[in-house]
């Protein structure tokens, strides 16, 4: 038979599909030696089986239920229907994977009106029985039978104000108990029936119902939200009660073990005193800072702070903390890995380096991709900053930053969304109720709630901008107004958020990319050091070199040296050079395109500050200089001294029919050999002036689209007479190295023959997968779509390596190569250079380095050193 219940002492942490994350780390904090409130878990497998029996429980259940129940009485000393030392307990939910606040948890099981007398008269405090039974009531109300919780709160909120009290924790023993008879009379009434007297019956019914809120319209979009399959069912953990609101020295509260905004190492949590189970949450009273329990427990608090601090060690992560304190006693209720931003995740993951809690190897593998993403996050300037006053100040619960409209309502977010808006949810507070409203939203925003409220934790888990808590802004929902002391705004109105410091501006920004932080950079270097070959970067700019090195780029992969030509007074040039029918006609403007390449090069090289720099020769075919409408023409014909039709004619001589594949590359080069000489002048002349300058520059010139060796070799011996001349007059020994672009599907049939020829391969994937698979990259979007959508192929082969197919080549021509040439640099600079599946493939076929756009630099970073620690492992083994 199927065993469904396992006690604390039976559990594990690796139980968790079987126990559920709650139920699982309950066993395992147990385990540890942590104050745990003793009980069970119904397993997973036993939801399951009771969706199966048609939401009927299992025969035996019942049973099996009894005895445990009557283990934890031995245990605890107390009987769940004894009226001397009444047994209470909480029946809680928890899945596989967390789904924080979706399903339902209901305390203080076991009460009636006949134990409930009982507890007070042996504590002698009537407030705190009759707060828990009311509790009681309320909960099991909402969970079992759907009762609004707001039926039960307008009762408690009349009478608080008849008292003209503010708090809860005012309301005497005798309040209280007339709350409980009242809350019985609203039970009646919406159920129909008496409020369950048999503790067992209570039991029974809210596990049902914990069942049953697996399939709740919130867990069933969450779950969908987050790709949770729904056969994982959730588990049932039953556990003694120990309470929180005992008194002022009771209470209870939630803790991260370190900040998850930042990953600062401190504890960042809050607590209430005289508080049960989610009043720190539900904002009823303004929680204190976990801090301040230094203060006034010192002792528990130290306690907690060693605990916290085991648990940390004991899973390897930063920990989400459920405590309560009852009666100067410290219990833990829940630990799970805590959602963090992940700026916080890459800071706590290099303190955790140091710390000696995870090796390097251990740390690359806990880096995803999406948290390398998420961490580059653009940021507001600093300096738009400075000008602008924010219009209100809130807590900074989520950092990042965004720009968009508002909108009051999930359901208004989610159609602003589809009609491409960049939204900005504006809420009280948010529930689960709004989770559809919160993924669409650029950013969040609520006036009341704390750091640790349901927007916050859930907009950190997102990585999605926060405010939360802001105190000065009066939100109605049904007036879509919001109202601050400096004026109104409606619905649709524009807001920057600024999540990093918990202000809202009216201005509307520019985004920039984000601040790298110290870690972060500590994580670069760690990841060259633990990859074993090196990224470079694609750069046509000092601007994006820049940027790259930032990251850690190696050097340049690729600068393309086309994009150099469309500032317009350079483009006049270069027009008149390619409409020019002589060579001496060539002349003029080849100088005047000289004179700006050496500088943009000089530029480059200084940037690069010794690292290597490919640059590449022109690429594309004449025409994409040329001007396509009427007026451009006509500006231009003006503009040369030529007539209209002189220009048309020209013109239409340069028109291809299939220009991918036609006259550009090495080919435009045959035709008109001077545009090469005058770039390779231009990269020799700026690297004179640095070599003047004491630094050690090596020019890497790359020659694209070779087909076959006899092309790169006339190439290359036309180029190095040039250079040649050129380095004589100048009396320099300068070294250079000339290269080719690898990217027809011939180079790399007679790589071996190409590799004799060349210093260096640099595989252009997007023109190899172009002319491999026979798609041309301008039409693809024609048919493609419908390729993926049939699952004709499995991926986009621009967007992630075709191993199979291009692959393959590629595989073939560096063994060719290699064969002929051992010592030869073999690099890829393609688009595909910063997909992490397709840089994990290169690694393991041989290339020495990979290039790609300088953001994609610390992705393609994280994808050689996991490849690395891979292969590694693999020649271990
Ligand atoms: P959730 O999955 O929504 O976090 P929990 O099962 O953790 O729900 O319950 C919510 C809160 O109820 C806990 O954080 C804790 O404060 C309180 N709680 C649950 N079980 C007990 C218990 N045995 N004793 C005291 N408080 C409890
Ligand atoms: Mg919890
Ligand atoms: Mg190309």
């Amino acid at each position: 038979m199927e065993k469904y219940i396992y006690s604390f002492a039976e559990g594990k942490k690796e139980m968790k599909q079987l126990l559920g994350g709650k139920g699982a780390n309950l066993a395992e904090m147990k385990r540890l030696g942590l104050p745990v409130p003793d009980g069970f878990t119904l397993t997973t497998t036993c939801c399951l089986a009771y969706y199966e029996n048609g939401k009927v429980f299992p025969d035996t259940l019942g049973t099996t239920i009894a005895e445990s129940l009557k283990t934890l009485e031995q245990q605890t000393h107390k009987g769940f229907r004894s009226l001397e030392a009444p047994l209470l307990i909480s029946v809680r939910s928890g899945s596989v994977r967390s789904m924080p606040g979706m399903m339902d948890t209901i305390l203080n099981i076991g009460l009636n009106g006949d134990t409930v007398k009982m507890l007070a008269s042996q504590t002698g405090d009537k407030r705190f029985a009759y707060d828990c039974y009311r509790r009681l009531i309320q909960m099991f109300g909402n969970v079992v039978y759907s009762i609004p919780a707001e039926a039960f709160e307008i009762v408690l909120t009349h009478l608080k104000e008849q008292r003209g009290i503010q708090l809860d924790t005012e309301l005497t023993g005798d309040d209280l108990h007339s709350l409980t008879i009242e809350y019985q009379h609203i039970f009646r009434q919406k159920t129909g029936r008496r409020f369950p007297q048999d503790p067992m019956q209570q039991l029974l019914l809210a596990t049902q119902a914990v069942f049953n809120s697996w399939y709740n319209p919130r867990a069933i979009t969450y779950r969908q939200l987050n790709n949770i399959d729904e056969h994982l069912g959730t588990a049932v953990t039953i556990q003694e009660m120990v309470f929180g609101n005992n008194g002022t020295d009771s209470g209870t509260g939630v803790c991260f073990t370190r900040n998850p905004s930042n990953g600062e190492k401190k504890l960042y949590g809050e607590f209430l005193l005289n508080a049960q189970g989610e009043d720190v949450v539900a904002g009823i009273r303004t929680p204190q800072p976990i801090s301040d329990l230094a203060v006034t427990m010192p002792t528990i608090y130290a306690e907690f702070e060693r605990c916290a601090a085991l648990l940390e060690q004991h899973y390897q992560e930063m920990q989400d903390i459920e405590f309560t304190i009852d009666n100067g006693q410290l219990y833990f209720l829940q630990t799970r890995n805590g959602k963090r931003t992940a700026s916080a995740a890459i800071q706590i993951l290099m303190d955790f380096l140091a710390e000696g809690l995870l090796t390097k190897e251990e740390v690359v593998d806990k880096v995803t991709f999406d948290m390398m993403e998420q961490a580059l996050h653009p940021s507001f300037s600093e300096e738009e900053l400075a000008e602008h006053s924010p219009f209100a100040i809130g807590l900074p619960a989520s950092p990042g930053a965004a720009v968009g409209r508002i909108y009051f309502s999930a359901e208004a977010a989610q159609l602003a969304s589809e009609n491409d808006e960049a939204v900005i949810l504006v809420r009280q507070e948010t529930s689960p109720e709004d989770i559809t409203g919160m993924i669409v939203s650029e950013a969040i925003i609520t006036s009341r709630g704390g750091m640790t409220s349901h927007a916050a934790v859930v907009a950190r888990g997102m990585g999605t901008p926060c405010v939360a808590g802001c105190h000065d802004l009066i939100i109605n929902a049904e007036k879509q107004t919001l109202t601050h002391p400096s004026g109104q705004l409606k619905e649709g109105d524009w807001l920057a958020v600024d999540g990093s410091s918990g202000k809202i501006y009216t201005h509307v920004f520019e985004l920039t990319q984000t601040a790298i932080t110290p870690a972060f950079e500590q994580l670069m270097v760690l990841l060259t050091d633990m990859s074993d070959i090196d990224v470079r970067a694609n750069a046509d700019t000092a601007t994006d070199l820049q940027t790259a090195l930032s990251f850690g780029a190696t050097g340049v992969g690729l600068t393309r040296t086309e994009h150099m030509f469309f500032a317009p007074e350079r483009l006049i040039e270069m027009r008149r050079l390619i409409l020019a029918d002589t060579a001496t006609a060539r002349e003029i403007p080849l100088n005047k395109l000289q004179h700006f390449q050496t500088s943009d090069f000089e530029e480059l090289f200084r940037c690069a500050n010794e690292r290597p720099l490919t640059i590449r020769l022109l690429d594309p075919p004449y025409h994409e200089f040329l001007p396509h409408d009427i007026s451009e023409k006509n500006a231009l014909a003006k503009a040369l001294s030529i007539s209209k039709t002189q220009l048309d004619q020209r013109l239409s001589e340069l028109q291809e029919s299939n220009p991918m594949m036609g006259h550009r590359g090495i080919r435009l080069a045959m035709s008109y050999p001077e545009i090469y000489k005058m770039q390779v002048t231009a990269i020799i002349n700026s690297a004179l002036v640095l070599e003047d300058e004491g630094l050690t520059v090596i020019p890497e010139i790359m020659i694209p689209l070779v087909g076959s060796v006899t092309e790169l070799k006339w190439m290359r011996h036309y180029l190095e007479t040039a250079i040649t001349e050129l380095l004589v007059e100048k009396n320099s020994h300068l070294t250079y190295k000339i290269g080719t672009m690898i990217e027809i599907p011939r180079a790399c049939l007679t790589a071996h023959e190409i590799a004799d020829t060349a210093d260096f391969f640099s595989f252009g994937t997007n023109d190899l997968t172009q002319l491999v698979y026979g798609f041309s990259r301008d039409d693809v979007a024609k048919f493609l779509p419908l390729y993926l959508e049939k699952g004709l192929l499995p991926h986009d082969p621009f967007q992630t390596i075709d191993i199979d197919g291009v692959g393959q080549l590629m595989k073939q021509a560096i063994t060719l190569a290699k064969k002929a040439q051992p010592q030869l640099k073999i690099g890829v600079c393609g688009e595909l250079g910063g997909d992490p599946e397709s840089v994990a493939y290169f690694h393991s076929i041989g290339v020495d380095y990979v290039s790609c756009s300088p953001f994609r630099v610390p992705l393609a970073k994280l994808a050689l050193a996991k490849a690395s620690i891979e292969a590694e492992t693999f020649i271990v083994i």
